[in-house]
């Protein structure tokens, strides 16, 4: 058995520790423990947090292997610090069957990076018109709880009412991704006096907020649990709000990119800054993080989106939407939630590890750090600040819109039951 002593990390941001780990697991945490028979990572006061863990990740196998594959999407999730992701069902052909969950389940399994749990579609083909076979997709070696027709709305009422008392029999829960389709035709960007000015369909915050609107009703009215995925207005936050105050049990994530960008970046008609939902205002984007920091919000969620150069790269109404985000997402939070004072580390490990293992149900994923638990951690240099360089990326894709920004922190060791997937900043 292999034995890693970690010397004076912050764990959880508080008073440097000293954290063994025995082969899989957390053997001892504590003051000067002795490093007999252990190789030795001296931490010098980094921050060490649970493993992420993504809720919302592309990692486009089956399918589009030109833009990621579980492989090079689990080395870029381990280089930014995650131990877990869970996989989203648009894929080619669409995960809506115990098949094809299963596939990617053991790809995840053969992958050794991170453990991928993959999402089921809610509708075959994410057609929304009829369900997938939800109950197999729980019952299959992959133990899908997480059922979503991202990319797409399941817009039809009957069809998500349906979804949610499907899954409240095995505790499931339908992660939504609203857009009231019609409300959203042509849509490019955010709609308002940007979109306005610069000629491009709107895609007005009313779509999103009347669908969660809707989701947060139905979801009361069954007695079953939703999530929201990627919340990106300020109106939206005030409808979550009110439902967690009603005692509706909804859930909501937020991205880096809507905590951090705005739609005055599509000025530059760069279609790297085309993502669905669009960028923001301002307003929007303080009231997201504000809410991220009051629990409105329970946790940030990547939407990594890779997406092959040639679908990027053109006039920006042809180009496909979405980012990557896996390999920055701890960085954009710590400059907009830890930098501003809005959340400490241990309000970090909270939205970024232990609440989404939460509400995907794992098990063995954002755990406290102390004796006994699963040694899936995460080892951060706080003091870090580098500009992101695109061409160092484990992911197979480079669309990400912070090339050439600067931004704090780097994730320095990422361990996976003990075993370290990333050493000084490099995969292992
Ligand atoms: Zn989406």
């Amino acid at each position: 058995m292999s034995k890693i002593l970690i010397r004076g990390a912050k764990v959880l941001g508080g008073e440097a520790q000293d954290v063994l780990i025995d082969g899989e697991t957390i053997a001892e945490v504590g003051q000067d423990l002795s490093a007999e028979g252990a190789q030795v990572i001296e931490a010098g006061g980094q921050v060490l947090l649970p493993g992420l863990v993504d809720l919302h990740t592309h990692l486009r196998e089956p399918g589009r292997e030109d833009s990621e594959t579980v492989l090079t999407g689990t080395r870029a999730a381990a280089s930014g610090g995650y131990t877990a992701v869970f996989a989203m069902a648009n894929t080619f052909p669409v995960a809506d069957t115990a098949g094809v969950v299963e596939q990617v389940w053991r790809l995840g399994k053969e992958s050794g990076y991170c453990d991928v749990q993959p999402i089921g579609a809610v509708t075959v083909g994410l057609e929304g018109k009829q369900l997938s076979e939800l109950g197999a997709m729980h019952d299959s070696a992959a133990r899908v709880t997480v059922f979503s027709d991202d990319g797409k709305c399941v817009d039809d009422a009957v069809i998500m009412r349906r979804a949610l008392e499907y899954v409240k029999a095995f505790g499931g829960v339908v992660a939504q991704h609203a857009q009231e389709p019609r409300l959203t035709e042509g849509a490019q960007m955010n709609e308002g006096v940007v979109s306005a000015e610069l000629g491009l369909g709107g895609w007005p915050a009313v779509a999103e907020e009347s669908i969660i609107a809707r989701d947060v009703l139905l979801a009361e009215h069954v007695g079953s649990r939703v999530h929201i995925c990627h919340l990106s207005t300020a109106g939206s936050v005030e409808i979550v709000r009110w439902a967690k105050s009603r005692g509706i049990d909804v859930t909501a994530e937020v991205t880096p990119h809507h905590l951090l960008l705005t739609e005055e970046l599509v000025r530059s008609y760069n279609a790297v800054y085309k993502v669905n939902p669009p960028l923001r205002t301002e307003r929007d984007v303080l009231a997201l993080r504000e809410a991220l920091a009051d629990g409105t919000i329970d946790i940030v969620a990547t939407d990594h989106a890779p997406h092959p150069h040639e679908d990027k790269d053109c006039e920006w109404a042809a180009a496909a939407m979405g980012m990557v985000g896996l390999e920055t997402a701890l960085s954009v939070v710590q400059q907009t939630m830890v930098e501003t004072g809005l959340l400490d580390w241990a309000g970090v490990a909270e939205r970024m590890s232990f609440a989404p293992a939460r509400i995907g149900s794992l098990e063995n994923h954002g755990r406290p750090v102390s004796a006994g638990e699963p040694a899936n951690l995460t080892l951060v240099d706080t003091s870090y600040r580098g500009v992101v360089d695109p061409a160092h990326f484990a992911s197979r894709s480079r669309n990400t819109p912070y090339e050439g920004r600067e931004l704090p922190g780097r994730v320095t060791h990422t361990f996976l039951r003990g075993r370290a997937t990333v050493v000084d900043g490099k995969l292992a």
